[in-house]
């Protein structure tokens, strides 16, 4: 049998990148669903090569142009953000990956849970805002979530056959993003052009941004404190600019287990839709004696505040997460839009953080009027 995948957001980086491992493995794999926000005619492409049964436009101006496209064909055509909801309930979807950008993704994957699908999860702000609430939804429905993002994969597999040892720490790499190294007067004047080329790995803008500024280790380090259930203490970073070691976790004992590879998303993606089973690739092979050496630095939180922000936010709990994710979704649209500078991002997350009151105990309603409110506040300081 088939595994039919609900891909939310197929024509981001993630999404097209699922479709790729799809294609590479038709025997065990196909596209129920396929979403988008804006770019209706890459989502029409797909949905003709693909077959889904459905395809959502999110933005509902592009309602039109994705239906008569789409006529010939036997696909059911849904618009607005509410239908993201309603076709991952669909019997028809055997899991759903979620590859949508930003806190856009919660909602869709509350309601698949609720459904009792099974999580592939790219879009890492679900966990950030609502970690605590997702955590208790999965339990109480029995849902697994299989992580995708590349580094909470690694970790995952250095897991499987572990499951009643204690993990004593566990280790995030990160490349350091392209501006490893600077120090904040040289960061003054960072282009988005230049922010926007990663060292290691191609993605949608608004991850690479975060990659640059370190909020995307940040946002990883809540991600992974609710996917592996380990207090801040426990999360440690650790910089490897060359990215094969994907992540590790040191044992009770002080045993290391890590898994490494060539940086490619298609081996994390293929990981969750396969669990637990690894199917057969032929994508290159890392070669030990190629790459000579790997090598290993501290970050460096005092110029990229923002992973120190995350920790902080992180620890506080209750809304502060939520808060540190809308502002920093305000921040790095208002940087790719030329409004605000490199080091100004921090400087915006963090008046959001003290200054958006502090809810100590959530709920979904309080998260919701927290990342309104919390944009609210932030595109005034803009102004
Ligand atoms: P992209 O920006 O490339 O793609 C985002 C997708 O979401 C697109 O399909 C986009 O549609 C859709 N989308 C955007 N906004 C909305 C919205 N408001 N409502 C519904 N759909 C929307 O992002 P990435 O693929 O890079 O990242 C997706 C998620 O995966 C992020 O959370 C990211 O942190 C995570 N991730 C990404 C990695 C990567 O390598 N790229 C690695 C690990 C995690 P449209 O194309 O029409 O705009
Ligand atoms: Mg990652």
């Amino acid at each position: 049998m088939k595994k039919r995948i609900a891909i939310l957001g197929s024509t981001g980086s993630i999404g097209t990148q699922t479709l790729e491992v799809i294609s590479e493995q038709p025997e065990h794999f196909e596209a129920e669903v396929l979403t988008a926000q804006n770019h209706w005619e890459l989502l029409v492409q797909q949905a003709i090569r693909y077959n889904p049964n459905a395809v959502v436009i999110g933005n509902e101006a592009y309602y039109k142009n994705v239906s008569e496209a789409l006529k010939p064909h036997d696909i059911k055509v849904f618009a607005g953000s509410k239908a993201l909801n309603e076709v991952v309930e669909m019997h028809t979807v055997d899991m759903v990956l979620t590859a949508i950008v930003g806190s856009a993704g919660l909602l869709p994957t509350i309601h698949a849970i609720k459904a009792n699908k099974p999580i592939a999860l790219a879009n890492k702000e679900t966990l950030v805002v609502a970690g605590e609430l997702i955590s208790t939804l999965t339990l109480e429905h029995e849902v697994p979530v299989l992580p995708v993002d590349s580094e909470h994969s690694a970790i995952f597999q250095c897991l499987c056959g572990e499951y009643t040892n204690p993990i004593e720490k566990l280790i995030l790499t990160s490349s350091g993003g392209p501006f490893r190294g600077k120090k904040i007067a040289e960061l003054q004047h960072i282009t988005k052009r230049e922010a926007l080329k990663h060292p290691t790995w191609t993605m949608g803008q608004k991850i690479t941004i975060d990659s640059a500024t370190l909020m995307n280790k940040g946002l990883e380090v809540i991600e992974a404190k609710w996917l592996f259930d380990v207090n801040f203490d426990q999360i440690e970073v650790v910089v490897h600019p060359q990215s094969i070691i994907h992540s590790a976790v040191q044992f009770t004992d002080g045993s290391i287990k890590a898994q490494l590879g060539l940086p490619d998303m298609k081996l994390p993606i293929q990981y969750a839709m396969a669990y637990p089973e690894r199917l057969s690739t032929h994508y290159p092979r890392f070669d030990f004696a190629q790459i000579g050496q790997l090598t290993f630095e501290k970050p460096d939180v005092s110029t990229f505040r923002n992973l120190q922000l995350a920790y902080d936010a992180g620890r506080k709990g209750g809304n502060a997460p939520c808060v540190l994710n809308a502002a920093n979704e305000i921040a790095v649209q208002a940087f790719l839009q030329d409004k605000i500078g490199f080091l100004q991002m921090s400087n915006l997350i963090e008046n959001c953080l003290k200054s958006i009151p502090f809810e100590k105990n959530i709920t979904l309603e309080i998260l919701t009027e927290t990342d309104i409110e919390t944009r609210k506040f932030a595109e005034k300081q803009l102004k």
